[in-house]
């Protein structure tokens, strides 16, 4: 009989959950990953804003802890649009995660903030740090997305003092890697720059970016915050921690390495009529110690795995 535990993953099919599927996969001397079986929930599987369906798959699988990954998540544009959809469903998916594991006995909940939930910058000094999480309100263009997730952790923390669970939250910086979405409205900077500059490669256009390419932004490969969410799985006594790579980086430089990983020499155009955005938001990760790789690395893997998929990635549809 196996005697491993299983861990369920909510967003099994994202960027983060095929993450941890490929080093749950490679890591036969992880003791942690070898102790555990790992199951990868997407939509199709369980829609987590359906309770039922969540409670019953927890019941069925015999899950003892859970990685709750799943979000609805999207552009500013869609963030602004459809503001109440962001903030319904999403409180919807988290309250239904965390009562459901309770009512299982679950002892252990990992959840996924982002730091772009963390108060606006005229309410904060940077670097962004874990006890300024509820020190002002965040930006307006996603404050439904955004006080949706600050509720998750203020719902992990209820349960940990009511009920002694161990609910905890982590705050990555941008995640980039392999299985990304790279759909250019929806996407986040590196697949939407990986996917500008391979197409104008392809057909023989010039890539356009937004602003002066001067913001700077940390960017954390996703197996690192994969391994960062195993450790915290495995000692789950820290609240709430930023994860990532402390390492700030230009847009333009994101932008110079991609072309130079995609083999593209050609012009570059940054259109000044539109906003640079946020100069800079750096977040201070010093609670989980986890390898971290460089960027140079982590974007060259990713490179090649996206050359070797395209046209088959996420977010082809929309053009
Ligand atoms: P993705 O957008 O790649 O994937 C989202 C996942 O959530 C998919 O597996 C999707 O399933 C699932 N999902 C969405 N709605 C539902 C639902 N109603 N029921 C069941 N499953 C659902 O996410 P990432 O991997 O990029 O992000 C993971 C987490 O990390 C999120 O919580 C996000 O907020 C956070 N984060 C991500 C950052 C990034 O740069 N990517 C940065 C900071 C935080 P399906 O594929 O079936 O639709």
């Amino acid at each position: 009989m196996d005697e491993r535990e299983v861990v369920l993953v909510t967003g099994g099919s994202g960027l983060v959950g095929q993450a941890i599927s490929n080093y749950w996969k490679n890591r036969e001397n992880d003791e942690f990953c070898q102790k555990h079986i790992f199951l990868f929930l997407n939509r199709a599987a369980c829609d987590l804003t359906n309770f039922e369906a969540v409670n019953k798959c927890i019941k069925s699988f015999g899950v003892k802890k859970i990685i709750h990954l799943a979000a609805k998540v999207g552009g500013v544009k869609a963030n602004t649009d459809f503001v109440a959809d962001f903030f319904d469903e999403n409180i919807l998916i988290n309250t239904n995660v965390l009562r459901a594991a309770h009512q299982n006995n679950i002892e252990t909940v990992v959840s996924l903030l982002s730091t772009c939930v963390y108060p606006d910058a005229e309410y904060v000094q940077y670097p962004l740090k874990e006890e300024m999480l509820h020190l002002g309100p965040p930006h307006q263009s996603n404050f439904g997305y955004a006080y949706a997730k600050r509720m998750l952790e203020v719902q992990s923390r209820a349960y940990k003092q009511q009920h002694g669970r161990n609910y905890i939250c982590a705050i990555p910086t941008n995640i980039y890697g392999e299985n990304d979405n790279f759909d250019l409205d929806n996407g986040h900077v590196i697949p939407a720059v990986i996917r500008k500059v391979y197409e104008a490669k392809l057909n023989g256009t010039v890539p356009v970016f937004w602003g002066d390419g001067n913001p700077l932004r940390q960017f954390t490969y996703s197996l690192d915050v994969a391994e960062c969410l195993i450790r915290l799985l495995e000692n789950p006594n820290i609240d709430l921690s930023n994860i990532g790579t402390n390492e700030e980086v230009s847009i333009k430089d994101v932008v110079d390495l991609v072309a130079k990983n995609l083999d593209y020499s050609g012009p570059i155009e940054w259109d000044k009529t539109k906003p640079s955005g946020q100069y800079k938001k750096p977040s201070l990760s010093t609670k989980v110690q986890c390898h971290y790789t460089p960027l140079t690395k982590g974007l060259k893997l990713t490179c090649e795995w996206f050359v070797k998929n395209y046209p088959n990635v996420r977010g082809m549809n929309n053009v």
